[in-house]
């Protein structure tokens, strides 16, 4: 790499990840609890995707995989591209998105805003599987890096080295280590990442990947059903999450996931993404396997502003046997 394009990176480095890690106290169905949240949204473009996006991009190239003016190509379900928009731009590269066509309005918006072009692929071309041959057949012309976040290791290493990493440091400040961690699976990156590094501290750390009840992908190998939890469980199994290595496979309900998440939001003006409410419930699934007092983490991957017109935005009812009904949220305390 050249040392204008070094300096490029130093200088956008410090606007990804070093994000605040939040406490949250908690009641569930009159048992006290807490748990721990990365607040992702803190991030560059509002999600934890620009910790991947950045690693991508100085590893290609460290390696020469990728060359200046090269087009970068990616399919995505929403924050991924976002954040390949916004740096490959900033790197002075074309960036050219493959996104199913019924994600939220707000993700193409911004998309655009960052100078990305997109392609929008309905259920008939394929959708997300269709969106992956399609970024395949276009680099084929040349000149065109495929970050392939779907299949690419450094997805999971940037995980290792800023994330989980930070949630050692950040619990070690409080004489903590983390006992699990829970993580809704898109590309299994977050999960497989900050599982490797919290269990070179404490190797019985569990890891708890995370799948919307209403389409459960990851206890079945393949889609079934739709569901709102954007940005996770795209149709498959992706080949960077190693089940085997994982623990037990936790699900939620869509509809519970909006509950919390505008739970967080209404009460203690934390506003998170729909993939939110699913981890913090996830949270207490695992704490009612590993008991209350355990130390869960997890994400809050992005804020709620890219969901303003979708389901979460309207007012509704948590849907029969919702968790979000036995809880109560009683504080947050700030981990920097
Ligand atoms: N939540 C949201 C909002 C996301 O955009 C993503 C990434 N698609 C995830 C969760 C899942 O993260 P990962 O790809 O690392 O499994």
């Amino acid at each position: 790499m050249n040392q204008e394009l070094k300096q490029r990176f130093d200088a956008i480095r410090p606007l990804s990840g070093n994000t605040p890690l939040l406490e949250i106290s908690y009641s569930f169905r009159g048992k006290a609890r807490r748990l721990f949240a990365k607040a992702e949204y803190f991030n560059l473009t509002g999600s934890i995707k620009d910790r991947v996006a950045l690693y991508i991009l100085e590893k290609a190239y460290e390696t020469g995989a990728i060359s200046p003016g090269d087009t970068i190509a990616e399919a995505t379900s929403g924050n991924t591209g976002i954040s390949f928009s916004a740096l490959g731009r900033y790197l002075g590269h074309p960036v050219k998105i493959y996104m199913p066509d019924w994600m939220s309005r707000e993700r193409i918006t911004l998309m655009e805003s960052f100078g990305a072009t997109v392609r929008l692929v309905s259920h008939e071309e394929g959708g997300f599987l269709g969106s992956i041959s399609m970024t395949e057949e276009f680099a084929k012309q040349g000149g065109v890096f495929l970050p392939c976040q779907f299949s690419n290791e450094d997805n999971v290493e940037a995980h290792v080295i800023t994330t989980g990493e930070e949630i050692v440091s950040q619990l070690a400040s409080r004489g903590l280590k983390a006992d699990g961690v829970v993580a809704g699976v898109g590309t299994g990156g977050t999960i497989m990442g900050i599982a490797k590094r919290l269990r070179q501290e404490n190797p019985a750390c569990r890891a708890f990947p995370l799948e919307p009840s209403n389409s459960p992908t990851l206890s079945t190998g393949y889609k079934v059903g739709q569901h709102r939890i954007y940005g996770i469980s795209d149709e498959f199994i992706p080949d960077i999450l190693k089940l085997s290595q994982m623990n037990e496979i936790v699900s939620v309900d869509d509809g519970d996931a909006i509950c919390m998440a505008r739970l967080l939001s209404e009460t203690l003006g934390i506003g998170v993404g729909v993939s939110s409410g699913a981890n913090f419930l996830g949270c207490v699934l695992a704490q009612e396997i590993l008991g209350n007092d355990a130390v869960i983490v997890t994400v809050f991957a992005d804020d709620n502003k890219k969901y303003l017109s979708t389901d979460y935005a309207k007012p509704q009812g948590c849907g029969e046997n919702a968790l979000t009904a036995d809880i109560q949220l009683s504080g947050v305390s700030v981990i920097r």
